[in-house]
């Protein structure tokens, strides 16, 4: 199924470019900005889509790995999941409205940065019980 046409979509290009900016001008530490944690590392070997991004920190000759997170109201315990990105229109039209965070990652230095994050699908209603009327 193809995925759906996002709704909303967050780019964090500026973010990423003012962190890379604060590394370059030493007001910010290498080990702050290259400290992937242990799960997004093994999210990034288990469920990675690789780019063609090479890595802004060490220029490593393995370029950038992307792991896609999705949260939704919808998807339950699954909320939060590192999922491939060709998932969504499936999740979307079973679970309702999901939101999909794009994370790049070097498996060599460790650098990690939120890339963007979009909102597919519709929200549904949810379905709440009524209150036992008092008579
Ligand atoms: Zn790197």
């Amino acid at each position: 199924m193809p995925n759906p046409r996002p709704r909303a979509v967050i780019d964090y290009a500026l973010a990423r470019r003012a962190t890379l900016a604060d590394l370059s001008r030493g007001r910010a530490e290498r080990q702050d900005v290259c400290d992937a944690h242990p799960y997004l590392l093994r999210a990034a070997r288990h469920h990675g889509e690789p780019t063609e991004t090479a890595c802004p920190v060490c220029h490593h000759a393995e370029p950038l790995t992307r792991v896609t997170y999705v949260f939704g109201d919808g998807l339950g315990e699954s909320s939060g999941r590192a999922c491939a990105t060709r998932d969504f229109g499936e999740l979307a039209a079973a679970y309702g409205e999901i939101t999909a965070y794009v994370v790049e990652v070097c498996r060599h230095c460790h650098w990690n940065h939120l890339v963007s994050s979009t909102v597919y699908g519709e929200t549904r209603p949810k379905v709440t019980r009524r209150r036992a009327v008092r008579g």
